[in-house]
């Protein structure tokens, strides 16, 4: 360590964080010393991970919920998928941050700052000093998870959820609905998300894929309503969460080769979708392994050439033509072996997955409904 502070400080002590302090303390002894950073001063029970599991992964004791069917519908018409294969799963945020903060507390080579927030970093004597409001902290590598602004004029994915309870039969238990209720209007793109964990209780969510900025108040106006209409009478709130990720394939620099850029920062949010929990668990798996070795931790993985460019032209279609979208998920839910499915929004696809996903919008209906002007015509033209 050489007079410094730590080996590493991490700027951020979110969620991409949590998962590299936990993985290194559970990695047993190491003479690396971490300091984490962050302004919060707690954790609360304000977010749900949910993904496919793709592979076994080193949070299954943490899943609260999974499903094997998921559906996407819009203007009367709905599309459902099954996989027994890949079951989509969902972790609390609570079971998440109780275990990673336990591990961390029984860690002495790990420090966590709360409410200690960072100002700046730049290099120094053959490291970085990391500026806080609790003073300077020198290292020989910083971690920057901090959340980063939107790249100007990009799409953001914003959305306002409910977990709610409605005391009588309002969900189907078996189906988690990934975009229900897909429609466009002048802020682009929205949907609504439902986890259904009994016939009586749900996580909801209403989501935009916009460049705009909401009026204040829209989002959460529309998740009462869709709760409303989904629980058919009452309901109360048991917890809420919101979140906007913008959806981008630019990545952001870093400042410095001794500042890695990680979490969302750094590139964990797939560009199309904005899942990134098993993304920054790779990540974190990595970083660990290169710190105990006592090398620099790595940032994100670029994406694949392919994956890029086919979630670049995604956006763009989201972005000039948000119309279409509606008919885009539909006929790919309707027209790709559903595993395929999976395994293309999970990083896995191989190419006969690519293939099976782009024949899934057949090019002539595709086409003509670029021409069709509302989602309802455009579902029409593709699913005709
Ligand atoms: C409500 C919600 C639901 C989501 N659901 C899913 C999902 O279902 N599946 C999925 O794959 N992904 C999901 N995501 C996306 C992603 O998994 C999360 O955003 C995740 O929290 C990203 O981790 P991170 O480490 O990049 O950022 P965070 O977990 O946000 O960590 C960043 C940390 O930086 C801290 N910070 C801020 N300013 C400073 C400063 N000046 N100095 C030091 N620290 C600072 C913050 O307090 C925060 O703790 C969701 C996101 C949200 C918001």
């Amino acid at each position: 360590m050489m007079g410094n502070d730590a080996d590493i400080v991490v700027l951020g002590a979110g969620v991409s964080s949590l998962m590299l302090a936990e993985r290194l303390a559970r990695s047993g002894s190491r003479s690396s010393r971490v300091i984490l950073v962050d302004p919060r001063t707690g954790y609360e029970n304000d977010q749900t991970w949910s993904f496919w599991r793709v592979a076994p992964h080193a949070f299954e004791p943490l899943v609260e919920a999974s499903w094997q069917r998921m559906a996407w519908s819009s203007a009367g018409w709905r599309q459902t998928i099954q996989s027994r294969r890949y079951p989509y799963q969902s972790i609390p945020a609570r079971s998440f941050f109780d275990r990673a903060l336990a591990a961390v507390d029984a860690d002495p080579e790990t420090e966590l700052r709360l409410g200690c927030a960072a100002l700046s970093v730049r290099d120094c004597c053959r490291g970085v000093e990391i500026e806080t409001t609790q003073g300077a902290l020198r290292a020989a590598w910083a971690i920057d998870t901090r959340p980063a602004r939107a790249p100007r004029g990009a799409l953001v994915q914003r959305f306002a959820g409910a977990r709610i309870r409605t005391g009588q039969a309002s969900f189907d238990p078996g189906v988690a609905g990934l975009m229900e209720s897909m429609e466009v209007d002048h802020h682009g793109f929205s949907f609504t998300y439902v986890l259904p964990y009994s016939a009586d209780e749900a996580l909801v969510e209403t989501t935009r894929f916009t460049t705009s900025v909401l009026p204040e108040g829209q989002l959460q106006s529309e998740l009462d309503s869709a709760c409303a209409r989904l629980a058919r009478g009452g309901f109360s709130v048991l917890r809420t969460e919101r979140g906007a990720i913008p959806m981008s394939v630019e990545r952001f620099a870093s400042p410095s080769a001794r500042v890695v850029l990680a979490g969302r920062r750094g590139g964990a949010a797939r560009p199309s979708t904005g899942y990134a929990f098993l993304r920054m668990a790779q990540w974190a798996d990595a970083a660990a392994a290169s710190i105990a070795d006592g090398r620099q931790p790595p940032g994100h993985p670029a994406e694949p050439p392919v994956r890029r460019e086919l979630d670049r032209i995604f956006l763009r279609v989201l972005m000039r033509r948000p119309e279409l979208a509606p008919a885009i998920f539909l006929s790919l839910a309707g027209g790709a072996p559903a595993d395929c499915i999976i395994r293309f929004l999970s990083d896995r696809a191989t190419p006969i997955d690519v293939a099976a996903v782009v024949a899934s919008l057949p090019p002539l209906p595709f086409m003509a409904a670029l021409a069709a002007p509302s989602p309802r015509a455009a579902c029409a033209e593709v699913l005709a």
